[in-house]
């Protein structure tokens, strides 16, 4: 892993995003011979996977499978890794493309930082954590949080008090207050977009009132309550630390709905809302845990029986649709739902202590970036041959995972092999155009 790059520095492939769709594009060319440039606009690796706490069908710890990839690709001889830098345009001309970074200031000097933490424990400047998605807080200056790559400590210029002290603990005067923003433009044959999604936003429905009640989380914010090493270490709902005793999911939240610009299907989230609810009556035996939900959709293999499991555990599906939620007192809110399944008293009332919406998915890949790529309606990564779904319309970029459209780590995975072939391919013909005739 190498963190100091100039524009000389001419990789085989860049893949943008270090998710786990990038990670194993990675690995895969690097693997290969290829030298490969990872550029994540994170201060660490990892992406949405090292976030999770567990992943359907198998439970599987998801950082006990995502922290042995980040740091396979960290220690690879053929990878480099650039963190806190953003790919800002690409620029496609005769075969070659430029790929402009915005590298974003640390205030901390890599090279000599040893991650030993004594700057963060002596910072008195505290901010809601980013990676506990606001839930506990974070110092001023710190490693991002605690199996993040590089660790490496960064300091947010917004937040610190200026008052010196990291510098002055720091036992290897890694502390650089000056540093600038640094753009630089790297040449390479091959990019595969591996960009991800992000949640949209969950004020996006004024009806459900996520401003007004803390007790109304996203789906993220609840892996991060259910991680052992979260934000508290066991569930509480976060207006006062109670132990949530009836909790309801509703699905749909921001996807299959045109009002909001989302009119399709999210794909992941009534898998992840069956798993979250699986695990969250593991560790709340006590709870009453509801899913409200239009249709569920268990299409891959063994998610069915991961659903018909999750019936046989206790959980409640509720079929209908959650109109409005209105909080009430001592934090609760009231959910008034139009059921699709009880004829007889279709529009219903029901009191539960924490909810949890199952916000859309939406492009991560930032559209203001300058590329060649085109992008589908939906604001993907367009794909224009049903045969080869790692294939953009610009030649020598190729896209894997979340970034062509929602999908699960399953798929993400076998996407992002399959991209790395198309690139190991599209060089070999590049480099020898006679071989191949
Ligand atoms: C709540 C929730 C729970 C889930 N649970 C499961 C589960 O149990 N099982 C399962 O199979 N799937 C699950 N998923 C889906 C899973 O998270 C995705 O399949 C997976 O994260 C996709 O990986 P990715 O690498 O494509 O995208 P991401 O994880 O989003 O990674 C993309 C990376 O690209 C970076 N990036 C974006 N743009 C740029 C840029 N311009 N420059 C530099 N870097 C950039 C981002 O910062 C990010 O780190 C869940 C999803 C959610 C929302």
């Amino acid at each position: 892993m190498n963190m100091q790059i100039d524009s000389e520095y001419r990789p085989d492939a860049v893949v943008v995003g270090g998710g786990i769709a990038g990670l194993q594009s990675a690995l895969d060319l690097a693997d290969q011979g290829l030298k490969v440039l990872i550029v994540e606009r994170q201060p660490s690796i990892g992406g949405h996977m090292i976030a999770l706490s567990k992943v359907y069908p198998t439970l599987d710890c998801a950082s006990c499978i995502t922290t042995p990839k980040m740091s396979a690709a960290a220690h690879h001889e053929n990878i480099t890794i650039l963190t806190n830098t953003e790919v800002k345009a690409i620029k496609s001309a005769d075969g070659m493309h430029r790929v402009e970074l915005l590298q974003k200031p640390t205030y901390v000097n890599f090279d000599k930082c040893i991650g030993c933490r004594q700057c963060e424990y002596a910072c008195d400047s505290e901010y809601p954590d980013p990676f506990e998605r606001g839930l506990g807080t974070v110092r001023a200056i710190a490693v991002p949080f605690t199996n993040a790559i590089p660790q490496k400590a960064i300091l947010d210029a917004e937040h610190c008090g200026t008052c010196g002290t990291c510098a002055r603990v720091c036992p290897t005067d890694a502390i650089e207050y000056d540093q600038q923003p640094r753009s630089l433009t790297i040449r390479t044959d091959a990019v595969i977009v591996a960009s991800g999604f992000l949640l949209n936003d969950i004020h996006l429905k004024p009806q459900y009132n996520a401003h007004r009640n803390k007790n109304i989380i996203d789906s993220l914010t609840l892996e991060r309550l259910l991680a052992p090493h979260g934000p508290y270490g066991r569930v509480l709902r976060p207006s006062d630390g109670k132990i949530p005793t009836s909790v309801a999911f509703v699905q749909c939240a921001g996807s299959r709905d045109e009002s909001i610009g989302v009119p399709y299907c999210s794909r992941v989230c009534c898998m992840y809302a069956i798993k979250q609810a699986m695990l969250l009556s593991g560790s709340l035996p006590l709870a009453d845990i509801t899913i409200y939900y239009m249709d569920i959709r268990a299409f891959g293999k063994g998610y069915e029986q991961f659903y018909q499991n999750a019936k046989a555990m206790g959980i409640n599906f509720a079929r209908g649709k959650v109109a409005r939620i209105e909080p009430v007192s001592s934090g609760d809110l009231s959910l008034h739902v139009e059921s699709t399944e009880d004829a007889l008293n279709p529009l219903q009332e029901h009191r539960h202590d924490l909810v949890v919406l199952a916000q859309g998915m939406i492009p991560g890949w930032n559209p203001t970036v300058d590329t060649p790529v085109t992008c589908a309606s939906d604001g993907f990564v367009e794909t224009p041959m049903l045969t080869a779904p790692t294939i953009t319309n610009a030649p020598g970029i190729f896209v894997a995972g979340a970034a062509a459209g929602p999908k699960d780590i399953v798929d993400t995975i076998a996407e992002a092999g399959a991209a790395a072939m198309q690139v190991s391919q599209y060089l070999f013909q590049k480099r020898s155009p006679v071989l191949v005739g």
